[in-house]
């Protein structure tokens, strides 16, 4: 039995789909905060139990039987630390052979804020004794192409990287590595550093930008704070413009950008890249 949780959320959709292309699916429960949210999955044919990461009770009901566990991180950003140390916890006590934790690439050397969590994380779980596999992830490339629309509308796509490079790959093709990892053997104990083929700066992701979509598209470095602001004005809660912003001066001191090849040997093929993603999003992939 695979418990996938957090698989209510856009990566745990696709590392369900992904897993029911190997297994069958009264081997695979997703473990859901919200179960409603898990209908669909739910007429894949897998188990869903309910998991409140704040709740260690639903915890131990969730994972019981479980051979393997996904742990898909919180997206409680400042509540993430003790969410998942609940579910490492009731890993230990059902006995789970094999708990994989989504964390973030290049953990162990990124200063930005983000990354304290993913690596107490990571520590807790080498401490606990459960067998572990870490799914560094990068950068989603559809943190840029689900928010187009405001450098389309201004014709400038800002951020505050500097000449910083992003290794981002699609939500789909980590997915595909987790399944990966999760059907298959000798993954115990590995660290596998996961992100796309190619690396672009933001001034590269503009002109990709500007291609695929026909308009003119300009890179604005600004500075953190600036930067902040922007996305405030966009709708953004202060604590994660702030986060964001961050994010993206670790961009630029590289902490984004790894060349290690774990996902596309996980996945047996290239990494999707950003120019395909554009070109698919816009219509224009005969064009280029
Ligand atoms: P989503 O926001 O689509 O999904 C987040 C999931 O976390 C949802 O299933 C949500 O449940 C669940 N969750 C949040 N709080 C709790 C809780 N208290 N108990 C149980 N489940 C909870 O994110 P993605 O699927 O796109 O990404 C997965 C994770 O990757 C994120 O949660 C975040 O940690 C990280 N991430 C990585 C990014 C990257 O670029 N590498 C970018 C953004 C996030 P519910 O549906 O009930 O809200």
């Amino acid at each position: 039995m695979i418990v996938v949780t957090g698989a209510s959320g856009k990566l745990g959709h696709h590392v369900v789909e992904a897993l029911l292309e190997n297994v069958p699916a009264n081997e695979v429960a997703v473990a859901v905060r919200t179960v409603a949210k898990a209908a669909d999955l739910a007429t894949l044919g897998v188990e869903v139990r309910q998991l409140d990461y704040d709740k260690p009770e639903s915890a131990a009901t969730a994972l019981a039987g479980a051979d393997k566990v996904l742990l898909i991180s919180s997206s409680e950003v400042g509540k993430r630390f003790p969410q998942h140390r609940t579910v490492v916890d009731a890993a230990k006590k059902a006995g789970v052979k094999l708990l994989a934790y989504t964390s973030l690439v290049n953990v162990g050397r990124a200063r930005m804020t983000l990354a304290a969590e993913h690596l107490a994380t990571e520590e807790y779980i080498r401490a606990s004794g459960v067998p572990f596999v870490f799914l560094r992830n990068g950068w989603y490339i559809e943190n840029y192409s689900e928010n187009l629309a405001p450098a389309l509308a201004h014709g400038a796509l800002v951020g505050s990287a500097g000449h910083g490079r992003v290794s981002a790959a699609t939500r789909s093709d980590y997915a595909a590595a987790a399944a990966a990892v999760l059907t298959g053997s000798g993954h115990e104990r590995k660290v596998y550093e996961l992100a796309g083929d190619t690396a672009l700066t933001l001034s590269e992701l503009a002109s990709a930008i500007a291609t695929a979509s026909g308009k003119p598209i300009v890179y604005n470095d600004l500075p953190a704070p600036e930067l902040a602001r922007v996305l405030i004005g966009a709708g953004l809660p202060q604590s994660f413009a702030d986060i964001l912003a961050d994010a993206d001066l670790g961009l630029g001191r590289g902490e984004l950008e790894n060349g290690s090849g774990d996902l596309r040997r996980l996945i047996g093929r290239p990494t999707t890249t950003i120019v395909e993603v554009l070109a698919k999003h816009f219509g224009t992939e005969d064009a280029r």
